[in-house]
């Protein structure tokens, strides 16, 4: 996840972002060994930046859980001038950004920080984060169509892997599913019901490997324990 590079210096206290710009448009700020000139030039945590040859201060990592309300969306920023889920903690002092996406009109968990190598790692296919959504999905819901959705379904062109499902209640009009999976791929549960013919209406995650919604209300976030990071490690 990149930033400008004002912004970046101005977190690492080294000076307010005005008087950053300045410094850049000086030349006395390096990025990876190069004067940048250019305001609003993006950095990311990986390239190290140098205000007069100091190195600026790495930030602390922090670890946010946030219970994402619906209308609300996954960025640090937006074009369209929408409220992000950076916007809700915008009392946290760091350089957070969203770890993976949850859709505009999702709802639920998702994890917000500045630690780089662990968004890499949760992110990372090969790393089966566990993760738990309930959909409302338009029609009755039959243990044929759940079976399908266990084994695998065809999504952009290729086959899902297992998943785990559980009816939870329907009626003539709706079914209320919840459906765990592994994997992260775009839109992905949304397809998956498509996919059987009963698109989803409303969509909520409630897990994230071990960690739950519990105490939370939609637009409530808390950080993550010691212990909870290690775990996620
Ligand atoms: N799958 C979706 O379709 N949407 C989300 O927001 C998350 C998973």
């Amino acid at each position: 996840m990149s930033d400008r590079l004002q912004k970046v210096i101005a977190h690492a206290g080294v000076a307010s972002r005005r008087k950053a710009e300045k410094l850049i448009a000086a030349g006395h700020v390096k990025v990876n060994g190069q004067v940048v000139k250019e305001l609003g030039t993006k950095v990311s945590s990986t390239d190290e930046v140098k205000v007069d040859e100091v190195p600026i201060a790495k930030e602390p990592p922090v670890y946010y859980l946030l219970y994402k309300p619906r209308g609300v969306i996954t960025a640090v920023t937006d074009d369209k001038h929408r409220k992000t889920v950076v916007d809700i903690l915008e009392e946290v002092p760091e350089r957070i950004y969203p770890v993976g996406r949850l859709d505009y009109d999702t709802s639920g968990l998702l994890i917000l920080t500045n630690d780089g190598d662990l968004d890499n790692q949760l992110t990372h296919p090969k790393y089966e984060v566990e993760k738990t959504y309930v959909a409302k999905v338009k029609g009755i819901v039959t243990n044929d169509d759940l079976k399908r959705l266990r084994t695998g379904v065809m999504v952009d062109g290729r086959k899902t892997s297992k998943a785990k499902t559980n009816l939870i209640r329907t009626n003539r009009e709706s079914s209320i599913v919840s459906l765990t999976i592994h994997e992260g791929r775009n839109h992905q549960v949304k397809k998956m019901f498509e996919s059987i013919a009963h698109p989803v209406e409303k969509l909520s995650r409630e897990t994230y490997g071990f960690l739950t919604l519990r105490g939370l209300q939609p637009g409530e976030y808390r950080r993550l324990k010691p212990h909870e990071v290690e775990e996620l490690k």
